[in-house]
């Protein structure tokens, strides 16, 4: 990603990097060759002051899969934890936009945690809390998700926002079934944590949310509550 911009093709109204607008002043993405070296860098001298990695993780100031170069970075990256940290996991924070890429698909799967955010169970509601800045359709990620075969962490956002509720039956039945049908080995269920551009959000109590996604604990499903 951008070291000092934004770069996403989604625009959530939550997101703590800001709108995409205010991050344009930097749009350059790193080539794998010079994360590679970056990281490398990194982790001899974490290594050296003795310094222990728990996970390394794609997240921050956009969408990893984006960088053209994201299945080289990733095939580097595991092969810089093997050598410098064998017992830290690579985790990769997406939001699912670029599963019909068979590389990124396949990268995807090679790391320990592939986190794939999905927020909203129709493409009108994706519209209106992540923005998304191309074509994009909530059947296509489920698909793209289904090929993880459970081998995922679905990552969901419960928040109040104008016209936007998690906890109403319109989002949270539909988004329900749709966990029930991709079965994902863990769900992180999370809410507002930090300053989000928009205005008029609300965010949910663990106990809260606890008890919305309680329905499916019962089913066995694995849930992190995160608030
Ligand atoms: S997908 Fe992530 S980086 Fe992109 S706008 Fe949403 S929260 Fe921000």
């Amino acid at each position: 990603m951008p070291s000092r911009g934004k770069l996403c093709n989604f625009d959530c109204i939550y997101c703590e990097c800001g709108w995409n607008a205010d991050g344009r002043a930097d749009r350059h993405l790193p080539s794998a060759a010079d994360v590679r070296s970056a990281l490398e860098a990194k982790l001899r001298e974490c290594s050296e002051a003795g310094v222990g990695i728990d996970s390394i993780t794609f997240s921050g100031d956009g969408e990893p899969t984006l960088n053209p170069e994201f299945p080289r970075i990733v095939r580097d990256t595991l092969a810089l934890r093997d050598r410098f940290f064998p017992d830290a996991a690579v985790s990769v924070l997406s939001n699912a936009t670029m599963l019909d890429r068979d590389d990124v698909f396949e990268a995807l799967c090679l790391v320990d945690n592939p986190i794939l955010k999905l927020d909203a169970p129709t493409d009108e509601l994706v519209a209106k809390i992540n923005q998304p800045q191309g074509a994009y359709h909530v059947a296509d990620v489920v698909r793209g998700m289904e090929r993880f075969k459970g081998g995922f962490v679905l990552q969901t956002m419960f928040l109040r926002a104008p016209g936007f509720d998690s906890s109403s039956p319109e989002v949270l039945l539909p988004w329900m079934d749709i966990v029930r049908r991709l079965r994902p080995r863990e769900v992180m269920v999370y809410t507002l944590d930090r300053p989000a551009p928009a205005e008029g959000l609300g965010k949910f109590t663990a106990p809260e949310m606890q008890a919305l996604v309680q329905p499916l604990i019962d089913e066995g499903i694995k849930i992190q509550i995160k608030a």
